[in-house]
């Protein structure tokens, strides 16, 4: 018997035989070339970068119906990896200058990047190299003619042992003989652990040096609740963590029993938890969270993933599928939202210097009427069908407003004449991501049914400090305390003329600001689906009058810092 511990990224206790994944060491040559060698080379590296991207697209393809919208990303932040010009010109450049052939070129820039992502400071950030490993070690498979592990194939029911799993592995593996993983290398926000996370396969990563002591067949335990690994148990240690085990089990149906359970406070007052979708296939999962309704529909990835502007014809099928399924729940479907990092592939931006600031969301569909009109006409058609509403996002002014607005309104003359059914009193509200939606709150919330704050962009727009930039990402925090005013401005501005307020960025689904936003008052919480059990039991577990109380400090905090203490935010 041995025992191991390591960092618990994923709940839950696994007992089981282990299967060790073990990777052939990757002998890269280093020669020099001849100048008559170098756009071969070059070429074979253009063509091994397009295999890839093409290998992280269909593996995308293959597991989208499982990913929620983080995993998701983890394919897009491969993609970005593989069209990195620190890559691409970081090869080219040592092949070129330095005549090196393409494999020792690959290896030098890949240790070079990956040495500048380890000595960042933060966890999260140090943790992004791993999609520079991931993708990168695919590039030199591919160059090297070596296959990737067959891991779709498991002999045996078993717990993973692995020094390192990219997330391309763990997406491919045979999830119905997976009962764990655990890891030498890796940390709470890896790839992994999300994906294991969302998958609810015990993990536990950061376990130091472990494969030279296991082997294959050999019994484990794996307690991922306490980030303990038990090699050749004994009789009773098995016997006690498969008690354990039951009890863990337990406890997460009695999570899950809470399905049907309303969000109300220990004093009777009830929230509304809804569920953010990107697909209308992601309609049937949120139900099984307990999803009230959709507090956001992002229907740009409809736009994203067709090779043209999709037709009147072609959304009306996707907003009345989800119409039909959620049947009177509501579902707020939010127009085009394109720009910022969001492109089209049949459509050319302008170069902008700052595209978050650009071109994008209402100002791209305010100027480009027609796209906003077939819209709006599928949306409205498809509210014969359910209980859908519009939301316009990125709103800045009045203007923007009412001449949306307009538009609707000639949408709707339009659809009169022609003798199509829609619903006449469907429900209009904007986004409030924006500091000038903020400062105006009190004048927009005439004009509007709800309004749902957009907390990504809210933070990165108050703080001035881009979402996306890895260098600032310390600095981006939706607790500062001019964001949290924020909030609160908006919801007291709207509860003035009676309107409901819902949040939908990502800090609707932080159980640790729950109590918070409960006691600012927020009326819906709309996130991740799978978060929703998490902030029920919050909400279920808390009193509003104490909410309140907690809320009001915190509105007089000061920093950061004092707001975690007065929420009891760990970090
Ligand atoms: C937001 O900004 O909070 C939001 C929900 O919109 P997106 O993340 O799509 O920009
Ligand atoms: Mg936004």
């Amino acid at each position: 018997m041995k025992k191991l511990s390591g960092i618990p990224v994923s709940d839950g206790i696994a007992i089981g035989r282990v299967l060790k994944l073990k990777k052939e060491e990757r002998a890269v040559e280093a020669y020099t070339i001849c100048e008559e060698d170098i756009e071969n080379e070059i070429s074979r590296f253009t063509e091994a970068l397009e295999k890839v991207a093409c290998h992280v697209q269909a593996l995308y393809e293959s597991t989208k119906h499982k990913l929620n919208e983080s995993e998701a990303e983890i394919f897009a932040a491969h993609l970005s990896v593989v069209e990195d010009p620190m890559i691409e010109d970081g090869v080219k450049d040592r092949i070129r200058d330095e005549r090196m052939n393409v494999e020792q070129a690959l290896k030098l820039t890949l240790d070079e990047i990956e040495a500048l992502f380890a000595a960042l400071d933060d966890e999260y950030l140090r943790e992004r190299g791993a999609d520079v490993r991931d993708v990168g070690g695919q590039i030199m498979d591919y160059l090297l003619g070596r296959a990737s592990l067959d891991v779709s194939r498991l002999p045996y029911p078993c717990i993973i042992a692995a020094k390192d799993l990219t997330p391309s592995e763990t997406m491919s593996m045979d999830f119905s003989k997976t009962l764990g993983f655990m890891t030498e290398q890796g940390g709470r926000t890896s790839h992994t652990a999300i994906i294991s996370r969302s998958l609810e396969i015990p993990a536990v990563v950061g376990i130091g040096s472990m494969m030279e002591e296991l082997k294959d067949e050999e019994w484990v335990i794996l307690d991922a609740l306490e980030g303990t690994i038990i090699i050749n148990p004994d009789k009773g240690q098995i016997e006690f963590y498969k008690q354990k085990q039951e009890e863990y089990l337990a406890g997460k149906q009695l999570l899950a029993q809470l399905k049907d359970e309303p969000a109300m406070t220990k004093d009777h007052v009830f929230f509304e938890l809804c569920a953010n979708i990107g697909n209308p296939s992601d309609a049937d999962r949120i139900l099984n969270y307990g999803a009230e309704g959709i507090g956001l529909y992002r229907t740009e990835f409809l736009y994203m993933e067709n090779s043209h502007f999709p037709t009147e014809e072609e959304q009306f099928t996707a907003y009345k599928v989800v119409a039909e399924k959620m049947g009177d729940k509501p579902v707020i479907i939010r127009t085009l939202d394109i720009g910022g990092d969001k492109a089209l592939p049949y459509f050319t931006f302008e170069h902008e210097e700052n595209p978050f600031l650009g071109w994008r969301a209402i100002r791209i569909c305010l100027d480009q009427v027609d796209v906003l009109k077939t819209q709006l006409r599928a949306i409205l058609r498809a509210s014969a069908f359910g209980n859908l509403k519009i939301m316009y996002p990125m709103i800045i002014s009045k203007e923007e407003l009412l001449q949306a607005n307009e538009i609707l309104e000639a949408c709707k003359g339009e659809l009169r004449s022609e003798g199509t059914k829609f619903n006449p009193d469907i429900q209009v509200g904007i986004m409030v991501e924006t500091p000038a939606a903020v400062a105006m709150s009190d004048v927009l919330a005439n004009y509007v049914d709800f309004f749902s704050i957009g907390t990504n962009d809210l933070c990165q727009y108050t703080l001035a400090v881009d979402r996306g930039n890895v260098k600032i990402a310390g600095r981006y925090n939706p607790l500062h305390p001019a964001v949290l005013r924020s909030i609160k401005r908006v919801i007291d501005a709207a509860h003035a003329k009676g309107k409901p307020v819902g949040m939908c960025g990502e800090f609707a689904g932080d159980e640790r600001a729950a109590e918070l936003l409960a006691g600012f008052g927020l009326d819906e919480f709309s996130m991740t689906a799978s978060s929703i059990p998490r902030i029920k039991k919050r909400i279920r577990d808390m009193r509003l009058e104490d909410a309140r109380q907690t809320a009001a400090k915190v509105l007089e905090a000061e920093t950061i810092e004092e707001v975690r203490r007065l929420i009891g935010y760990e970090k």
